[in-house]
């Protein structure tokens, strides 16, 4: 079965008629579930454990029949809005499982994702707020784990604010008519001390709060530098998170994963302005341009640099662009791969026995295709070389740092994806390096970190 091929979406219950099928502990609990949202609800069973007799004494739920039979489930299904079959007896619900799915009704068949058409998410209830966990069946024990966790980050008066805001829509909507300032309006709202009043219940402090928030809804558009970290998510930072979380387009390069993009704010406007050597998308005067024009338009366009936006990025071009068309710039670091790949290679970049000096470079060639560099101070013992955009002149780096005075065999390494799940380390030396990553076809992003640190590679997982 896949278990990627459940989308998680809510069911409105308060109209619709559910089929029970099973009268012991798990059907109870599919029934509380379906109860507590005001469906009705019809049992099959031939015997019901204590909490389902009671419900059935207080009129709650009906019983319509006590053994399960193609001809019953064929009459009750076509008016069921779904059907959870929940005896102990597999084939019982591989029966109504099948017979369901005859009617196109929704099904579960409990413990048993594969003859399924919908599962139950670990649920952290706050209604109205409710947040669904869910593993599409593959490790529920998982989703209940992490239903812990995240209940703990979640104040107790959550419902309280959701039902506060949910009255002041009208109010808002009159005020505010237009759909971007209204979501600001509420944006500023919630990050702002009137949701802490709404949370404990303080509806005053939090409706003045709400309509200063109102009043302030013309803020100027800005722009964000945001570094997004070498690839991996759980590399972003917290600020990071919030500013995709709150932009209202975001600008992004291909160093930037689909699995990064997916936490952005799903309708922001996406704008790939991807750059790969030699096959300029959008030069960058047109980044700039298009960055300025956006957030002038009052727009809060985030500008996504892979690493930090400072380092090796040209967010030091674009920060000057954009402050001198008079656009409020805020600048977020990010994880550089220096420090991503080589932490995730287990090579240090720094160590007190053989590297003092970290240099960080580009091996980005100039127009005419030659590397201008200080050969002579980076050919030295006791320090670290970090080269971005050093793989296409590998073999010329190597051999003119050998020239300059570095042993043939002093050590060097390629980390290509770093931190990505794919991510390859190869490690060799000068004299052999340039060899090592053309016979194994090491690819773009690519980092090249020389030195003795390599030396002192850690087996990390
Ligand atoms: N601002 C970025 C660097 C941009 S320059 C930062 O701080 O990391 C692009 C170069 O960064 C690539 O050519 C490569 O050398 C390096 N790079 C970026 N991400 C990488 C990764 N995940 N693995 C290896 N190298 C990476």
């Amino acid at each position: 079965m896949n278990d990627d091929a459940f989308l998680p979406v809510a069911l409105r219950l308060d109209d619709a008629e559910i089929l029970i099928v099973g009268g012991g502990g798990i059907a109870a609990n599919k029934t509380r579930l379906v109860m507590s949202r005001g469906a009705t609800i019809l049992v099959i069973a031939r015997a019901l454990g204590p909490e389902m007799r009671r419900w059935h004494e207080e009129g709650r739920v009906r019983l319509a029949g006590e053994s399960v039979s193609a001809a019953l489930l064929d009459a009750l299904l076509p008016r069921m809005r779904a059907v959870f079959a929940a005896t102990d007896d597999e084939s019982v619900n591989r029966l109504v499982a099948d017979r369901a799915r005859a009617h196109n009704v929704l099904v579960c068949a409990v413990d048993d994702p594969e003859p399924s058409s919908f599962i139950t998410p670990a649920i952290i209830d706050r209604r109205p707020v409710q947040i669904a966990i869910m593993t599409g069946g593959a490790a529920p024990v998982l989703a209940r784990r992490l239903r812990l966790q995240i209940e703990s980050l979640l104040p107790e008066g959550l419902g309280r604010l959701a039902r506060f805001m949910r009255g002041r829509r009208p109010w808002i909507r009159e005020r505010l008519p237009e759909v971007t300032a209204r979501r600001r309006a509420w944006e500023m709202f919630v990050d702002g001390p009137g949701a802490e009043a709404a949370l404990a219940g303080q509806d005053d402090a939090a409706q003045a709060a709400l309509e200063r928030a109102v009043s302030g809804h013309s803020r100027a558009g800005e722009a964000w530098l945001v570094g997004a970290g070498p690839g991996d998510p759980d590399m972003l930072t917290l600020a990071a998170l919030r500013l995709m979380q709150n932009c209202d387009s975001v600008l992004y390069d291909q160093l930037i994963p689909e699995t990064i993009l997916e936490r952005v704010r799903r309708d922001a406007v996406r704008v790939f302005v991807g750059k790969q050597r030699s096959r300029h998308s959008l030069p960058q005067a047109e980044i700039n341009a298009e960055l300025i024009r956006r957030a002038q338009a009052g727009e809060r366009v985030l500008r996504l640099k892979g690493g930090d936006p400072f380092i090796f990025g040209r967010g030091g071009e674009e920060m000057e662009a954009l402050l001198a068309a008079g656009v409020r710039v805020r600048v977020i670091p990010g994880i550089t791969a220096a420090s991503g790949c080589g932490a995730l290679a287990g090579i240090p970049l720094t160590h007190r026995d053989c590297a003092q000096i970290c240099v960080f470079l580009t091996g980005h060639a100039r127009a005419d295709g030659s590397l201008v560099l200080d050969w002579p101070s980076l050919a030295r013992r006791g320090q670290t070389l970090v080269i971005y955009m050093g793989l296409t002149p590998l073999a010329e780096l190597c051999e003119r740092l050998t020239e300059h005075g570095l042993p043939p065999d002093w050590p060097a390494a390629v980390i290509e994806r770093g931190t990505r799940p794919d991510q390859r380390v190869h490690a060799g030396t000068l004299a052999t390096l340039a060899a090592l990553a053309r016979e194994r076809a090491v690819s773009s992003p690519a980092l090249i970190i020389i030195g003795e640190v390599v030396r002192h590679r850690g087996a990390v997982g």
